[in-house]
């Protein structure tokens, strides 16, 4: 990856992203962004919790939104923040298989996705009422393509603006697959650092990526210390692959067996490649979110592919459920990792 993100075109190649890769902090970025533009201001109709175990809060009760004005929408870690007016937020987590997306028009009784609802009125933009730029901006946010099947909502945008009522928008927080992982909290705002969720969490690895130096005891494998919320948060098994083949750093090399360079060339790394996907998703991504981000994946899920880089063959090495691609050529000196699964199993 080119520090500016130049070679993620829309020509370089793209990895699936299916359920099972969990949203990182690239892909949660993008949606606090392309959400919060498009619901700030927005009142608050109702929301509800179609998934029974999605709300993990019971005081206070959803129906406290009701009327309020949301804020912003921001990430911290792999946590999406959706806040209130009055100082309510409401604290997400995607797990592998959540998505925050938005709709023009109500979910149907028979959606089995849907999670969490939040239906809101659009804002009016420039103060006045929804006019062309308002309208053109919320038929960007709802006019939809989605596998749900929601309308093209030019008609029904321009129709609501035409008689000035602000559009109606649903946030959903949906899941795709029958596992219910996702989960959501309504807190008190002044409550949110305090929450188990996010008080244990290290340094956010963008923008303002942590000096690495110390920030853990050294005697773990970088790939699985990158991934530790509490060292570092919004690194997980995608990214962690790329930002180690940036580095040239082998994935089971340790924090301590690093020099300054190394130190200082890993923490680069972490900037530039996920500053370099979320560049990426700035440029390719618009309400409506895809269920599948095309993310900008050239090492991890490639295994078997040529480098990027040297041309020599990607390698996988198997830790828990996870394959951990690099190349030998540029990471390990030419060594093949022993698959240690294999090994375990064998042993
Ligand atoms: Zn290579």
């Amino acid at each position: 990856m080119t520090p500016d993100g130049t070679a993620l075109g829309p020509s370089a190649p793209v990895a699936a992203y299916d359920e099972q890769i969990m949203p990182e902090l690239p892909e949660l970025q993008i949606v606090a962004e392309l959400m919060g533009e498009a619901v700030r201001g927005a009142q608050v109709d109702s929301a509800l919790a179609p998934g029974i175990n999605t709300l993990k809060t019971l005081r206070p009760p959803l129906s406290a939104l009701e009327g309020l004005t949301v804020q912003g929408v921001r990430r911290r870690g792999k946590h999406l923040i959706v806040d209130f007016s009055d100082g309510l937020s409401l604290l997400i987590h995607l797990m592998s298989a959540g998505r925050l997306q938005l709709y023009d028009r109500r979910a149907g009784p028979h959606d089995r996705s849907s999670r969490l609802l939040l239906r809101v009125r659009a804002p009016a933009r420039d103060g006045g009422s929804v006019g062309a730029a308002g309208a053109g901006r919320a038929a960007g946010a709802a006019g939809t393509v989605s596998a749900a099947g929601p309308v093209d909502a030019a008609g029904t945008v321009s129709a609501a603006g035409a008689v000035g009522a602000p559009p109606e928008l649903e946030l959903r927080l949906r899941e795709l697959g029958p596992r219910q992982a996702a989960w959501a909290k309504l807190l008190p705002c002044a409550q949110l650092d305090g929450d188990p969720a996010l008080a244990g969490l290290g340094p956010d690895a963008w923008p303002q990526t942590p000096v690495l130096a110390g920030i853990a005891p050294g005697s773990r494998p970088l790939n699985a210390l990158l991934r530790d919320q509490r060292v570092i948060a919004g690194i997980g098994r995608s990214w962690a692959d790329e930002i180690l083949w940036e580095a040239r750093l082998s994935p089971y090399r340790r924090l301590s067996d690093l020099d300054a360079a190394q130190l200082s060339g890993l923490r680069e790394a972490i900037f530039t490649v996920l500053d370099g996907a979320i560049a990426h998703y700035r440029r390719e991504l618009s309400l409506p979110l895809p269920d599948r981000m095309p993310a900008p994946l050239r090492i991890h899920r490639h295994r078997g592919d040529p480098c990027p880089r040297c041309g020599a063959t990607l390698r996988g090495v198997h830790l828990q459920e996870n394959v951990i691609a690099y190349c030998p050529d540029c990471q390990t000196a030419g060594r093949i990792l022993k698959d240690r699964r294999l090994s375990r199993i064998l042993r």
